[in-house]
């Protein structure tokens, strides 16, 4: 596995090395990760974290957090903290280096007045509507604003009584003076100021006018002294206009920030866009952003994943300029990776059937030592007693000639115990099997005179007088796709219904008693687990994180 955050060599740091040897940016690299803080984090975004960090501590650099707060009506410190706390699960600290681009607004707003007084923005009166007519398509060039060429005192005029309050939303718009007839349509004279009478969770009613994102970023990237402004690809054809407004800024070509773009995180199966995300939630159709099957990092953290194992993940992946869709499975074959490593084994029973064993003495609890981690050794003791509980599915009335496990008049083996005989099949009322009454070949525990009889089947249980009752919540993908893993254009008519089974009458072994929240565990033959948040001692809720099966390595060993 890598080092924290310590991304192999990709080519935003070959574009570094590349800066540091024409001697660039001697004061060292400084990136930073800008989310806006209008929903929470998600595996995207844990990819651009571990980007961002990890050039910084490769290259010896820092890395700032940014809220790039910039619409104050998408926004909430709700957003803002779980962000942080995200950031800090994964791994990774920004220090002292926490800002806001809602702490430049008096600087940014200096620097739209400085492009006014060069003659490089004007305030416009066009409606929004009118600006997107005006604008051109791909094929036509834009039309220029009646305002285009008004002076710059009567913009400067007009700039200040905006920011004082004296027009309504949408009046007037500031405008970089650029080029209507530019083949980017990013440089046809973009808005770079609004007004928008809108309280902001920071700033509050201080300002009514904001500045827009395009405008923004670069400049707070400058003012911060980042280096490499590493974003996602739709921001390409973007780039123009940063380095426009940099180079009019009189920014210095060889220490203001350079941006470089990669192509996003998309997964199969997986919703990557917080604007969606942000309708399951507000729909109701998750418990919440921390739902464990939601893609966010909240989620998956709820769901089990380890910061290891999404970092060892993003690591793997790899950074690339052109966009893909990467596996989900990939995702889910780390956790498993890293939780094979670190959870220990215990046994549990999901959907329990009751085992008597009538040759077995009343009374009589045994403890039977069971070892905890192959790779850490260690063991703990199971109790054993007359009656256990055993997987409904572990038994089966008319097996097939293939059906290893119990059988009317067939052995098993139970895990760390005996080997066990079906004898009698129980059935209530309604013909459904209730009870096995099963017999022990007394010898056959570890030690025994029959303790290595060849036995084809071995399944796990639980004692049934000292086992735990345990709720547990198994997960499916929330969205039905394609053969492929695409998701599907309305994909809140493709909700799975499946996606949560709930079992509320599982039986853990009594190890499990005062685990804690966050806890990891493989439950033999059934996959991983974690104890969530909702668990009480009296009351212990599991989570499955992953089944043990990995379709994804086994591809790859196909491949
Ligand atoms: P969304 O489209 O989900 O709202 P966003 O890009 O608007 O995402 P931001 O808060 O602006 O969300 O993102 C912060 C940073 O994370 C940006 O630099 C953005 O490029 C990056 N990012 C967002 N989504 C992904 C993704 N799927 N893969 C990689 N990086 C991403
Ligand atoms: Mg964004």
């Amino acid at each position: 596995m890598a080092e924290n955050g310590a991304m192999a060599s990709n080519f935003v740091q070959n574009a570094i090395e590349e800066d540091l040897r024409n001697g660039k940016y001697t004061e060292g690299i400084h990136t930073r990760f800008p989310p806006e803080p209008n929903g929470y984090l998600h595996v995207g975004h844990a990819k651009s974290i571990c980007l961002n960090f990890g050039l910084a501590e490769k290259n010896a650099g820092l890395c700032n957090l940014r809220f790039d707060d910039t619409n104050p009506t998408k926004e909430d410190v709700e957003y803002v903290d779980s962000i942080q706390e995200d950031i800090r699960w994964l791994g990774f600290s920004w220090g002292d280096r926490k800002f806001y681009a809602s702490d430049y607004f008096e600087k940014l707003y200096e620097f739209a007045v400085q492009l006014i007084e060069k003659g490089l923005a004007y305030v416009d009166d066009l409606s929004a509507d009118e600006i997107r007519a005006y604008r051109g398509t791909l094929t036509e060039p834009g039309r220029e604003s009646p305002c285009r060429n008004r002076s710059k005192e009567e913009s400067l005029e007009l700039f200040r009584r905006m920011r004082e309050g004296e027009f309504e939303d949408g009046a007037h718009v500031l405008r970089a003076k650029i080029d209507m007839a530019s083949p980017n349509i990013n440089m046809r004279d973009p808005v770079i100021y609004r007004i928008a009478h809108t309280k902001h969770h920071r700033t509050g009613d201080a300002w009514c006018i904001y500045p827009m994102y395009d405008f923004a970023h670069p400049l707070s990237d400058a003012i911060e002294g980042i280096t490499h402004s590493v974003c996602t690809l739709e921001f390409e054809a973007h780039r123009p206009f940063y380095d426009w407004l940099l180079e009019s800024l009189g920014f210095d070509v060889n220490t203001r920030p350079r941006q470089i773009e990669f192509a996003r995180l998309e997964l199969t199966n997986t919703i990557t866009s917080k604007r969606k995300l942000r309708q399951l939630v507000e729909e109701g159709h998750v418990r919440g952003w921390d739902d464990p099957r939601m893609p966010t990092i909240s989620g998956l953290r709820r769901r089990g994943y380890t910061p290891a194992s999404i970092r060892d993940f993003c690591e793997r992946i790899g950074v690339a300029k052109s966009n893909s869709l990467v596996d989900v499975a990939m995702l889910e074959h780390c956790v498993r990776e890293d939780l094979n490593e670190h959870a220990d084994r215990v046994m549990a029973v999901l959907r329990p059937l009751k085992v008597v064993l009538t040759n077995y003495p009343e009374g009589k609890t045994e403890y039977l030592q069971a070892d905890n981690n192959p790779m850490h050794g260690g063991t703990r003791f199971v109790p054993f007693s007359r009656e256990i509980f055993i997987e409904q599915e572990d038994f089966m009335e008319e097996a097939p000639k293939k059906f290893f496990r119990l059988k009317p008049g067939g052995e098993v083996r139970l895990k760390h115990a005996y080997i066990i005989k079906c004898e009698e099949v129980i059935k209530d009322e309604t013909g459904r099997v209730c009870e096995l009454h099963c017999s022990i070949d007394p010898d056959s525990k570890t030690g025994g005179a029959t303790a290595n009889r060849k036995i084809k089947g071995t399944i796990h249980w639980v004692d049934a007088k000292q086992a735990l009752n345990a709720e547990v919540r198994l997960y499916d993908y929330l969205l039905t796709t394609d053969e492929n893993g695409n998701l599907p254009e309305d994909f809140i008519a493709s909700l799975n219904p499946d996606s949560l089974i709930v079992l509320k009458d599982a039986k853990v072994e009594p190890s499990l008693k005062w685990t804690a929240a966050g806890t990891h565990y493989q439950f033999l033959r059934d996959g991983y687990f974690v104890v969530d948040p909702d668990t009480t001692p009296e009351h212990l809720v599991f989570n499955r994180v992953v089944g043990l099966r990995d379709s994804w390595s086994k591809e790859q060993k196909k491949g």
